[in-house]
């Protein structure tokens, strides 16, 4: 038997230590929390995803009573980012999100089903998509989907 361990590079940063790129990303996924239709939950996500084109994609989440027909915001983000611009490739996605009348204070992440789409969307680009995950005390950085989803499901392995 052997063992393998699995490590997860996290960098840890505050608002002001940003570039002024990522702080507007930042920036618009907040402002896309405020256009998330959340009755149910009242957890209001929103993303916002720069394309290789430097085009900027936002996007919220969308519940519905049915609740099996929501949809996360990193999906609804993704789905209409490769619907506008297909193929091209996503560099980096900032996630916000607002509850209890507040942005939250720590950094939320994205459920298992967005991971493995954000996956699939980073290996069609062929280049690491970087996640910024922001909360009002802190916000992480990661390098790439794998750092969310290690183990990635994948056809081709
Ligand atoms: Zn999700």
């Amino acid at each position: 038997m052997k063992e393998k361990n699995l490590v997860t590079k996290i960098r840890v940063y505050s608002y002001s230590e940003l570039s002024e790129a990522d702080k507007n990303l930042i920036d618009l996924a907040k402002s896309a929390t405020q256009r998330s239709y959340a009755p149910y939950s009242r957890f209001n996500v929103g993303a916002a995803l720069l394309l290789a084109n430097g085009e900027i994609i936002t996007g919220s989440n969308q519940e519905n009573v049915a609740f099996p027909s929501g949809i996360c915001a990193e999906r609804t983000t993704c789905f209409y980012a490769n619907s506008s611009y297909p193929g091209v490739r996503f560099v980096k996605l900032a996630i916000a999100a607002y509850h209890n009348g507040a942005f939250t204070p720590h950094p939320v992440s994205p459920c298992g089903a967005c991971r493995q789409v954000l996956a699939e969307y980073e290996k069609l680009g062929g280049g690491k998509l970087e996640i910024m995950l922001y909360g009002d005390y802190e916000i992480y950085v990661l390098n790439e989907v794998a750092d969310l989803l290690p183990l990635i499901f994948d056809e081709a392995l």
